[in-house]
């Protein structure tokens, strides 16, 4: 047996440590968390790592966690991000339960807090243009110049802050800064604007203010308000870390947060940044935010990636301290995995060839049984039609094949899976010489798939009846960028791939996928997991490919591959 440690989570990376040391030594009771998007985009899969981790610590630790959207930049969100944000938390598997907060919800508070950092001289109103404000900040090596504003008494700048308020001034105008130090060697302690004017409607407050507060103001007085225990966030709020206590220590603040850093999430080849994102769907670039080519947590939803192979994935990168880049197809294994164990076997032919079985009678059809999941007997079984007219996959037949090509081929026989051993007989052509059917026989005593003589074959193709196949588009997706690191040349619309998506407009499916719901991933036999687009209607089918069934990165890696069904030599 192995020892109880104080939780079991400790140990699992350095956050749990924090987290569990800080409960043994009493310095904190209920755990509580947030995840605090700014709902100027949809989420990514970046997020998810987030998310993961502070709906995780809550649930491991029966603490909460908080949705808090840090709605502060009225001129960039709106109510469609609001709602996607949440849908997506909520597709993610996690839940806030009544613990849904906004940014927006504390401004009252945030700017009472506001005018006590300038009645205690902490704050001051900064008239210097953006542009003067900038070159006055110094630079890594260089310290910055005090503003010809900083020393205004504070009942100066409480008026002209309150006039600030009252709408007085334009965009711009004029700031409202922390008294820090201006020579300080973290930038971010170079007097930050804590205010700025917005004239603009805010999705929730309205017309109500023209002033809004900045990330670093509203963050860990929100974190404060809401008596968050733990402010886990991303590396590169290091360096605001110390204005968060900066500001914290000055104001009389109900609860005392502390900010821990973990590293992004980067994978090779995707772009998380919502700004690229935003850009990519303005330029039409993309179909949508959720267009399956997306990194967006809506994208791998229409592409039929299940949520719970997002949280393994996340739990597989798992939460270094030091920023690293993940290999994309570590995702798809992930993925992949998890469909391989649930999802049911179905045959589609993607890019059909026409068979004609010369000596099956023309009248006949009969029923076979094909198996749901070869690893799971529970799932039973389902009906196929076999008949004298068949279609199989274009690619699984060469007239004039290499040595290593197992499959069809002029004389060559193979299995039809669940059906019957068939050989090919003879190749017709159109005038511009494109096969364009193939004419075989079929040998009755191997019905089942196996021969009572005991020859073998060394290919098993998938196929549908010509009778009863329904016909589909398939949407097949590939990289949406060329290279690994996109954009690194400077130009990232330059390197986005024009072969991103492939449509196959006239695939023919089995019968059974007519009715598949919209959310249900099956695996196309020997081609890869597929689900029904929001597109597919019933008689205009559309089906995406969430993944392919080929294993790089388990070959590369070393793990074990899931069992390939249906593959075949060739
Ligand atoms: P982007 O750079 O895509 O605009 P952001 O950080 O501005 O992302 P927010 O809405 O502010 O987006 O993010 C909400 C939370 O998600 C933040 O705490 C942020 O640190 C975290 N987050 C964003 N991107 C990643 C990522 N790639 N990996 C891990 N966490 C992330
Ligand atoms: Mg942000």
């Amino acid at each position: 047996m192995v020892a109880e440690t104080d939780t079991p989570e400790a140990g699992r990376d350095f956050i749990r440590d924090i987290i569990a040391n800080d409960r043994a030594q009493g310095r904190v009771q209920t755990i509580v968390t947030r995840f605090p998007p700014e709902p100027n985009g949809y989420l990514h899969i970046g997020h998810a790592k987030s998310i993961c981790l502070n709906f995780g610590v809550a649930a491991e630790f029966s603490g909460h966690c908080h949705l808090r959207f840090d709605d502060t930049n009225p001129t960039r969100e709106e109510q469609e991000f609001i709602d996607a944000i949440a849908r997506d938390v909520r597709w993610l598997g996690f839940d806030w339960g009544d613990n849904l907060f906004h940014a927006s919800d504390y401004f009252e508070q945030l700017y009472t807090w506001a005018e006590h950092l300038v009645t205690t001289g902490h704050a001051y109103i900064d008239d210097l243009s953006p542009e003067d404000m900038r070159a006055a900040r110094g630079t890594l090596t260089e310290p910055g110049r005090n503003s010809p504003f900083r020393d205004r008494p504070p009942a100066e700048n409480l008026a002209l802050f309150r006039a600030m308020r009252a709408g007085e001034f334009p965009n711009g105008a004029r700031v409202l800064r922390a008294k820090i130090d201006m020579a300080a060697g973290n930038m971010t302690m170079r007097d930050p604007v804590l205010y700025r004017i917005l004239h603009a409607t805010h999705p929730r407050t309205g017309n109500i203010w023209c002033i809004y507060p900045t990330y670093d103001y509203a963050h860990g007085q929100s974190d404060a308000i809401e008596g968050i225990t733990h402010s886990l966030c991303t590396l590169e709020f290091e360096d605001h870390r110390p204005l968060y206590d900066w500001l914290l220590d000055r104001l009389p603040i109900p609860s005392r947060p502390r900010q821990y850093e973990f590293a992004r999430l980067n994978i090779a080849g995707l772009v998380l940044s919502k700004r690229v994102l935003t850009r990519l769907v303005a330029g039409s670039h993309v179909r949508g935010w959720d267009d399956p080519r997306m990194p967006t947590l809506a994208g791998l939803r229409r592409r039929g990636v299940p949520p719970s192979a997002v949280r393994e994935f996340i739990k597989r990168v798992g939460m270094a301290r030091a920023n690293s880049v993940v290999d994309p197809a570590m995702l798809d294994f992930t993925i992949r995995e998890e469909l391989n164990r649930t999802a049911p076997r179905r045959m589609a032919v993607l890019r059909p060839l026409k068979v004609i079985i010369d000596n099956y009678p023309e009248a006949q059809a009969e029923t076979l049984d094909a198996i749901n999941h070869p690893d799971d007997p529970a799932q039973g079984t389902r009906p196929v039609t076999f008949a004298r007219e068949l279609w199989v996959e274009r690619d699984d037949f060469m007239e004039d094949p290499p040595k290593k090509f197992f499959r069809l081929s002029p004389g060559r026989e193979v299995r039809l899976r669940y059906a019957y051993f068939i050989t090919c007989r003879e190749v017709i052509k159109n005038p511009a010489g494109e096969v364009i059917a193939l004419h075989c026989t079929y040998d009755p005593e191997t019905k089942g798939g196996n021969a009572p003589d005991g020859r073998r074959v060394q290919a098993t193709l998938h196929w549908a009846a010509a009778a009863d196949a329904v016909p589909a588009e398939i949407r097949l997706y590939n990289p949406l960028f060329t290279r690994p690191d996109p954009g690194a040349d400077g130009d990232v619309f330059a390197d986005l791939n024009p072969d991103s998506l492939e449509t196959l407009q006239a695939a023919m499916l089995e019968p059974a996928l007519a009715t598949l719901p919209e959310g249900d991933v099956v695996q196309f036999e020997r081609q890869g997991y597929f689900t029904p687009d929001p597109d597919s209607s019933p008689g205009a089918l559309v089906f995406n490919r969430t993944v392919g069934l080929r294993d790089t990165w388990a070959k590369e890696s070393g793990r074990n591959a899931p069992p390939a069904v249906g593959r075949v030599r060739g």
